[in-house]
C-alpha cells in the first residue's frame, strides 16, 4: 500500500531514521515483529524537536500495522482516526492526506466501500490542493484498486493511468510496479484477461529479479486469475497451490486458505467436484465472514459444487450466504453469478416462483452490468487514449480551420468584390469621362458654329464684332494704334447671275482664304455681309494699314481667277479706319464703310481711307 512523501527540507539530520523509513517505502516483505521493532526504533531516535519525523512515524505505524483480522483493521481506522483529530487543521496537510489514505484503505479491507469514498476524495483533493505528485500518486493509485475492485472500471481505470504515470515520472519503481499489478487486475477484471496476463508475466519476472519474493508471490497469484479467467484452469490450479504453498511458509494461513477458495474455483470447471468440495471445506474453517471478499466467493463456489452435486437444500443455503455477502461489498459481477445459480438451485427443488424471481433479479442485475460494461468499455478507450480530449481538440482545430478558410473566402470575394468594383467605377469614370470631353467638343463644336462662318470657316459678323469691341478696348487701355479694313467683292451680283451661285460661293471662298493667308496671326479676318468682309489690325497704325489694304486689292486682283471659272477676274474694294479715341466699335466701323464707299464710288478696285 500507499506511502508518501519525504520529500521536504528537514534541516535535522538523522540517517538512521531515514535508512528505515526508505526500507518501508522500498515495498521490502517484513514480518510483523520487526516492522514493530523498526518502527519503535524510528521513535526512539528521533529529536524531540524533529516534528517532521514525528509526523512521518505516524505515518509510517499507520500504513505497518497487522491487518490479518478485522480486529487489527478496525485498530488500524481508530488509530489513523485518532491522529486525523489531532491534526485536522482547517488548511489540509501531508499528514492529514496521508492519515486520510490509510484509514481509506483499511475501510476497504473491511469491505466499507462506499462510505470510504468521502474520506479518500477529499484526500485526493487535498493531495491535489498541496500539489504533492506522490500524495496524488498515492492516493489515486489506492482510489484505483478499491474501483477496479469495485466493478467501476473506466474510473478505475483513469485513476490508475494516472497513478502509474506519476509514479513513473517520479522513478518510484516499487510502487509503479505496485500499480502497475493493479491496471493488469482491472484489464483482467473488464474482461481483457490477455493484456493483464501480459503486464503480470513481465512484473513477476522483475521481482524474481529483484527477489521481491513477497510481491512475485502476490503476482503469481494474480496470473493464476487471469489464467483462470482465460480458462486456462489447469494453469492456474498449479499457480494457486504455488501460491499456497508460499503462505503456508509464511505462516499466513488465512492467505492460504483465500487461495484454497480460488483452487476450489478451477476444480468446479474441471468439474472436479470432490477435489473441490473438499478444498473448500478446508478454508471453511479458516474464513469467516468479516473476510468478505473471500467469504463470498468461498459460499458462491460450495454452492455450485453442492448444486452439481445434486445437494439443492445445501446448496440453496451457500447461494443465499454468497447473495449477501455480494450485495455486501457491492460485487455486482459476484452477485449476478450467486442470482443465476440461485435461481438453477430453485429449479433444481421444484420452487418455481422463487426461482423465476431469481431469474428476474440475475436478468435485472445482468443488464445493469451489461449496460455497465458496455459504458465501461467506451469510457475505458476514451481514457486510455484519451479520445475524448483529442477529439474535442481535433473538433476544435477543425473548426478553427474552417473559420479560417471562411474568412480566406470572404477575403478573396471581398478581394473579388473590390476589383470589380474598381472595374466598375474605372468603367464609369471612362463613360463619365468621354461623355464629358464629348460634351465639352460639343460645346466648343458649338461655339466655333457659333462664332464661325459656315462657306469661309471665318469668324462671322458676331465673333468678328465682338473680338473688334476687344482691340478697341485694348487700344484705349494701352495707346497702341488699332486700325480696321472693310472689304467688299466687286459686282459680284454679276458673277452670280453670270456664272451661277455655286461659283459666286467658291470667289467668296477664295477670296476669305487669299485675305486669311496674308495677315498675322495676331490678326482677325471675318466675314461681316454677303461678300463684305471685315479685317481687325492690333497694333497697326493707319498708314501701315492702307499699305496692308492696297497689298490685299492687288493680290486679289492679280490672282488667276480663271482657276475657277474661265474669263473670271475679281477684285475688291478697301475702306481703311484708324481708333481715335472712339468708346465704341460702330462709330469705327462706320468709318470704315465710308471709306469703302468712297472707294467704289472711285471706280472700285482701290482703297480709301477716314
Ligand atoms: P458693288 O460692286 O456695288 O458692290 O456691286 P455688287 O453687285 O457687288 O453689289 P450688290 O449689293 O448689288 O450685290 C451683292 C450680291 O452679292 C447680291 C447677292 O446675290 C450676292 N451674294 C450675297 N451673299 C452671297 C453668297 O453667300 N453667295 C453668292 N454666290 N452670292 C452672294
Ligand atoms: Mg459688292
Ligand atoms: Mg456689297
Amino acid at each position: 500500500m500507499g506511502l508518501s512523501s519525504i520529500a521536504y527540507a528537514n534541516p535535522i539530520e538523522n540517517k538512521r531514521a531515514d535508512e528505515i523509513y526508505q526500507l518501508f517505502d522500498s515495498g521490502k516483505f517484513l514480518p510483523d515483529d520487526e516492522v514493530s521493532e523498526l518502527l519503535q526504533e524510528y521513535k526512539n531516535s528521533l529529536a524531540s524537536n524533529d516534528t517532521v519525523r514525528q509526523q512521518l512515524h505516524i505515518r509510517l505505524t499507520c500504513w505497518n500495522f497487522p491487518y490479518d483480522t478485522s480486529e487489527q483493521m478496525k485498530t488500524a481506522v481508530a488509530y489513523a482516526d485518532e491522529y486525523l483529530k489531532i491534526y485536522s487543521q482547517p488548511s489540509p496537510s501531508l499528514i492529514q492526506v496521508d492519515l486520510q489514505l490509510c484509514k481509506s484503505w483499511y475501510l476497504h479491507y473491511l469491505g466499507q466501500n462506499s462510505s470510504l469514498f468521502s474520506i479518500l476524495d477529499n484526500a485526493i483533493d487535498n493531495a491535489y490542493l498541496l500539489e504533492d505528485p506522490r500524495l496524488i500518486a498515492d492516493g489515486r493509485s489506492i482510489r484505483g484498486t478499491i474501483l477496479s475492485y469495485m466493478g467501476n472500471f473506466s474510473a478505475a481505470l483513469e485513476d490508475l493511468i494516472t497513478a502509474q504515470n506519476l509514479y513513473e515520472t517520479l522513478n518510484i519503481p516499487y510502487w509503479a510496479n505496485v500499480n502497475l499489478s493493479e491496471l493488469a487486475n482491472s484489464y483482467r477484471r473488464f474482461g481483457d484477461a490477455t493484456t493483464a496476463l501480459k503486464y503480470q508475466l513481465k512484473l513477476e519476472q522483475v521481482y524474481l529479479k529483484n527477489k521481491q519474493l513477497y510481491a512475485a508471490n502476490q503476482t503469481n497469484s494474480e496470473i493464476a486469475m487471469s489464467l483462470e479467467e482465460l480458462g486456462r484452469y489447469q494453469e492456474a490450479i498449479v499457480r494457486y497451490q504455488k501460491t499456497r504453498d508460499f503462505w503456508l511458509k509464511e505462516k499466513e494461513f488465512i492467505a492460504a486458505a483465500d487461495t484454497s477458495i480460488s483452487i476450489g474455483g478451477n476444480l468446479i470447471h474441471l468439474n472436479r467436484l470432490d477435489e473441490a468440495k473438499s478444498v473448500l471445506e478446508q478454508a471453511e474453517k479458516q474464513i469467516k465472514s468479516d473476510n468478505e471478499g473471500s467469504y463470498s466467493y468461498m459460499n458462491l463456489y460450495l454452492a455450485q459444487v453442492h448444486y452439481q452435486l445434486n445437494n439443492n437444500t445445501q446448496a440453496l443455503t451457500y447461494a443465499q450466504k454468497a447473495e449477501t455477502a455480494f450485495r455486501y461489498s457491492e460485487n455486482a459481477r459476484g452477485l449476478n453469478k450467486a442470482l443465476r445459480l440461485k435461481s438453477q438451485i430453485y429449479q433444481g427443488l421444484a420452487q418455481w416462483l422463487e426461482a423465476y424471481q431469481s431469474l428476474s433479479a440475475y436478468v435485472e442485475s445482468h443488464l445493469a452490468l451489461d449496460k455497465q460494461t458496455m459504458s465501461d468499455r467506451n469510457t475505458e478507450m476514451q481514457t486510455r487514449f484519451n479520445t475524448n480530449k483529442i477529439q474535442t481538440e481535433n473538433d476544435l482545430l477543425v473548426q478553427r480551420d474552417k473559420d479560417k478558410e471562411q474568412q480566406l473566402q470572404i477575403m478573396q470575394r471581398n478581394e473579388n468584390m473590390q476589383i470589380i468594383i474598381i472595374i466598375l467605377v474605372a468603367i464609369i469614370l471612362i463613360i463619365v469621362s468621354i461623355f464629358a470631353y464629348k460634351q465639352l467638343m460639343r460645346k466648343k463644336l458649338f461655339r466655333r458654329l457659333a462664332m464661325t462662318d459656315e462657306l469661309t470657316k471665318l469668324s462671322n459678323r458676331r465673333d468678328t464684332y465682338s473680338q473688334g469691341q476687344h482691340f478697341l478696348k485694348v487700344a484705349q487701355l494701352s495707346g497702341k494704334p488699332f486700325s480696321i479694313i472693310s472689304f467688299d467683292a466687286d459686282h459680284f451680283k454679276q458673277v452670280n447671275d453670270q456664272l451661277g451661285h455655286e461659283i459666286g460661293d467658291k470667289v467668296l471662298v477664295k477670296l476669305a482664304s487669299i485675305c486669311a493667308s496674308m495677315m498675322r496671326d495676331t490678326d482677325v479676318v471675318g466675314r461681316v455681309g454677303g461678300e463684305e468682309f471685315l479685317v481687325l489690325l492690333p497694333n497697326i497704325d493707319k498708314t501701315t494699314a492702307i499699305e496692308i489694304a492696297k497689298r490685299l486689292i492687288e493680290t486679289i486682283a492679280h490672282y488667276d481667277w480663271q482657276q475657277i471659272a474661265p474669263n473670271l477676274a475679281q477684285t475688291v474694294s478697301a475702306g481703311v479706319a484708324s481708333y481715335s479715341n472712339e468708346v465704341e466699335l460702330s462709330p469705327l466701323l462706320l468709318k470704315a464703310d465710308k471709306a469703302l464707299y468712297s472707294a467704289k464710288a472711285a471706280g472700285r478696285n482701290c482703297v480709301k481711307a477716314e
